[in-house]
């Protein structure tokens, strides 16, 4: 029997936040899974995954390339 545990609708992801802009575009796009940290002036995960479809927008239209995404690379 396969585990089927893990949901195929979410994706694991990181940041990277070495040359984040603090745009908030990610927060505002996903506020479910962004949150945002007011000392650092930066976004932070809120959760270590989210759904699918939208941590792959978010992390196609960061500005600075800092959302990392399982399974999927950024094609510049
Ligand atoms: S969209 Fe990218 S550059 Fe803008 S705040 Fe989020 S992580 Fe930083």
């Amino acid at each position: 029997m396969t585990n089927t545990k893990q949901s195929t609708n979410k994706a694991d992801l990181e940041l990277d936040l070495e040359h984040c802009s603090g745009c908030q575009a990610c927060l505002e796009m996903c506020p479910e899974v962004f949150g945002w940290d007011d000392n650092l002036d930066k976004p932070v995960l809120k959760e270590s995954s989210g759904p699918r479809d939208q941590v792959l927008q978010v992390a196609a239209f960061c500005p600075m390339d800092c959302i990392r995404v399982a399974g999927w690379k950024r094609d510049w």
